[in-house]
């Protein structure tokens, strides 16, 4: 302490106090006192209690290690896309979520990772598990949701909607291109009128003239429908009234889209509304094995479970931020880390968080084994939806003011939650799906 006197200032102060009073007092001051009084004059370097530096604990991410479910082989590829995501969506996702806009010059590297449809067989595709992949969506939505998304409507229910709903020849035609990212898909189900009724109330319509299709109707919120080479369009045919799928390419005539502007979350996505006037689709671009609203549901319930999987990434993201900024953010003389009330924040945050991936894991477990139902991955899509938007709420609480700024990425995620909670099916929907399955009666309408 008395090294670290400036003895000429000393002299100066002393004129005006009694500087041997001054000294014995802080001399004798309760060390608790002096740390606090140091810290507040910016030479304290304790972010402990007891006035001492230590080494303060990294994030774990992965508490109840679910990881150990994975292969050496899978543990590397999930590692390859946390520093993937770290060194190269990290650095820009602020600036393309305020922009609005996406980062289109990223894709070639994001093809050269080779992982687009990494759990499907053949085609160009690492025919891994489901768990890895539900993994890596986890690890893309802890850096940033808009990315895990785009992955998502492209790899999952585009590439999806062909690999399950395809013929073989369709399959070798779009698959291929698809996961070099050479073609990029997106998905349309969603109408302006219609979002969570599209089983039975769907407006689109198509109706077959010879070898020919006649698609007219609205989509509403297409991920990637601003950019992408091909639209998966979901329309109720006007004889049967059964949902069939078309896959449209962009410079179709009568096919158009326009993007939809001014929204609050995912802003890095590209969500469009998609005009079908008259579109003409040869019968060789009608998914051959979709024939009714179930065939669609079949591709849902495989995003649904990669869904979960990203609010559980969404969350750990804002958590671990929490956590480091819990570490060297001061009050009181203290690191906030240090008060019980922040670190009942933390735990509950941590809790829902291991509470999820253990229910993913087992998830993706029942996906890969063949036996994961609609009800399953509902339950999970739901729960974990909303236990990742109580923990960014909570996030966004432990960093005061702070969090509301782009600047320290909770304010980010808190707004990506919203769209995460309702899309692929909203809470109400996968509950009621869930309710279904257990009581017996649908309680849809
Ligand atoms: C960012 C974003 C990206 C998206 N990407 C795509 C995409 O790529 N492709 C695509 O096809 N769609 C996409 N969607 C659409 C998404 O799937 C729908 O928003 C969602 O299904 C809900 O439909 P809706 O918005 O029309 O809400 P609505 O269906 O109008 O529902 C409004 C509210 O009413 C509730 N509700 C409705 N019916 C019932 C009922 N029977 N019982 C109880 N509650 C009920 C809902 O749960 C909800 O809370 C996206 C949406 C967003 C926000």
């Amino acid at each position: 302490m008395l090294d670290k006197i400036d003895l000429g200032k000393a002299a100066k102060v002393a004129e005006k106090i009694d500087l041997n009073v001054l000294m014995d007092f802080v001399l004798n001051m309760d060390p608790k006192m002096m740390q606090m009084l140091m810290s507040q004059m910016g030479g304290g370097k304790s972010n402990g209690a007891n006035g001492k530096t230590k080494e303060l604990p990294l994030p774990n991410l992965d508490f109840y290690n679910v990881a150990e479910f994975l292969t050496p082989e899978q543990q590397a590829i999930q590692m390859k896309v946390r520093k993937f995501m770290e060194d190269e969506i990290n650095p820009i996702a602020n600036e393309y979520w305020a922009k609005d806009e996406f980062p289109h010059q990223i894709l070639p590297k994001v093809a050269d990772l080779g992982l687009i449809g990494l759990a499907y067989k053949g085609y160009g595709c690492l025919g891994q598990t489901t768990l890895l992949e539900g993994i890596c969506a986890m690890e893309m939505a802890r850096v940033d949701s808009s990315f895990a998304t785009f992955f998502g409507v492209h790899g999952g229910l585009a590439m999806g909607s062909i690999y399950f709903c395809g013929s073989e020849e369709q399959k070798q035609k779009w698959l291929p291109p698809m996961q070099r990212m050479e073609k990029i898909g997106c998905f349309g189900l969603t109408e302006p009128e219609v979002g969570s009724g599209t089983a039975g109330g769907m407006n689109t319509t198509c109706r077959r003239e010879g070898d020919t299709w006649i698609l007219n109707g609205k989509k509403k919120w297409i991920g990637n429908g601003t950019f992408a080479d091909v639209a998966v369009i979901w329309a109720r045919e006007e004889s049967t009234g059964n949902v069939k799928g078309f896959l449209v390419e962009k410079d179709t005539p009568g096919f158009s889209s326009k993007k939809i502007e001014g929204k609050i979350a995912l802003r890095i996505v590209q969500n469009a509304i998609l005009k079908l006037e008259n579109v003409k689709v040869h019968e060789e671009n009608r998914l051959q094995e979709a024939n009714t609203f179930a065939d669609t549901a079949k591709v849902l319930r495989m995003t649904r479970a990669g869904v979960a999987w990203m609010a559980v990434g969404c969350a750990l993201g804002a958590y671990e931020n929490s956590l480091k900024y819990s570490q060297k953010r001061k009050q009181f003389g203290k690191a906030i880390g240090n008060f019980q009330l922040v670190q009942n924040l933390l735990v509950q945050m941590y809790s829902n968080i291991t509470a999820c991936q253990t229910l993913c894991t087992r998830l993706s477990q029942m996906q890969d084994a063949g036996v994961m139902k609609d009800e399953h991955a509902s339950m999970a899509k739901a729960f974990c939806t909303l236990r990742m938007r109580e923990t960014v709420g909570w996030a966004r609480e432990l960093f005061g003011g702070n969090g509301i700024l782009l600047d320290h990425n909770v304010g980010r995620f808190v707004a990506d939650a919203e769209a995460i909670y309702s899309y692929e099916g909203t809470r109400e929907m996968n509950t009621l799906i869930v309710g279904r399955a257990i009581t017996g009666f649908s309680a849809f309408v």
